[in-house]
């Protein structure tokens, strides 16, 4: 059956994605850019560049800070030129920057949160009088939203902010045909989880003792999860947090104890 309402007529295709040098942010372009969207990928780190280049044509970079609105602007306008139109920005970007509470540098916490939290909030106001109708925004938590990760209390605080984020944003821009939702990653592949390992603070035995599906996840298991939620196979899904975790978050008793 096919879906009623905007996101069933609308022809725009563009798609802003921040944080998109590498890691998640690269699975997710990489998925969106097969499935036909026009991608702009934003990061602070040059090798953007050669993401978006290795999508094929149609697609660019654009080096700059997801803080600084003018640049989530600019993205979402080259977005929009490419692909007729802004159908959803995706808000990845993030830091995670562990450490013990009592000591934690202020200084860190404010850097941290303002990526994660204030960033993501900058940009969604930045977008969203720019998205077409029927358009859609997608924000990146975390399962450190709704479970307790010792000595990450300001990635936990960031990324519980965002999922309020989704639920006020989605009620306030609803009423105007905008779905706002988030993905909340368990452990994914990625360099922000090398250094967390390196650091000491997460080892890879410890994680798949969590994990259900017995595996660490893929950024692409994230980037198939992010397509869903701008497609218009997601028309009526709003508001909401999807865990892709391999179940972690839903985790009880293992099948063997
Ligand atoms: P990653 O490997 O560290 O990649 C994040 C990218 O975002 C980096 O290229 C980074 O550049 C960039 N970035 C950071 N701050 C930025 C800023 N202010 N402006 C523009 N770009 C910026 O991280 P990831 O693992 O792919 O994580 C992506 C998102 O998923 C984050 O929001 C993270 O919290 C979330 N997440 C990840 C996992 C996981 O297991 N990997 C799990 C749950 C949630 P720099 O290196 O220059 O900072």
């Amino acid at each position: 059956m096919t879906a009623q309402g905007p996101a069933a007529v609308r022809g725009a295709r563009g798609v802003v994605v921040t944080g998109a040098a590498r890691g998640l942010g690269r699975g997710i372009v990489e998925v969106l850019a097969e499935a036909g969207y026009a991608v702009v990928a934003v990061d602070l780190l040059p090798d953007v560049a050669e993401t978006a280049a290795s999508l094929g044509e149609g697609h660019e970079a654009l080096v700059g800070d997801v803080t600084d609105p003018d640049v989530i602007r600019s993205a979402a306008e080259r977005a929009a030129a490419l692909g007729d139109g802004l159908l959803a920005a995706v808000f990845n970007a993030g830091v995670a920057s562990p450490g013990d509470s009592v000591s934690y540098p202020l200084t860190e916490w404010d850097r941290v949160l303002d990526v994660n939290l204030r960033g993501v909030f900058v940009g969604a106001r930045t977008v969203r009088p720019l998205l077409a109708p029927g358009g859609s925004m997608v924000m990146l938590s975390s399962i450190a939203a709704s479970q307790g990760f010792a000595a990450r209390a300001a990635y936990c605080s960031s990324k519980a902010g965002v999922e309020g984020l989704v639920r006020s944003l989605s009620m306030e821009w609803g009423p105007e045909g905008i779905r706002v939702n988030a993905v909340a990653p368990g452990t994914i592949e990625t360099e922000m989880q090398r250094r967390m390992i390196e650091a000491g603070r997460l080892s890879s035995e410890s994680a798949l003792q969590r994990i259900p599906m017995g595996r660490i996840g893929h950024p692409h298991d994230i980037g198939n999860a992010v397509e869903f939620l701008v497609s218009p196979r997601a028309a009526y899904v709003s508001g909401v947090v999807l865990p892709v975790d391999g179940g972690w978050a839903g985790g009880g008793l293992p099948a063997t104890v």
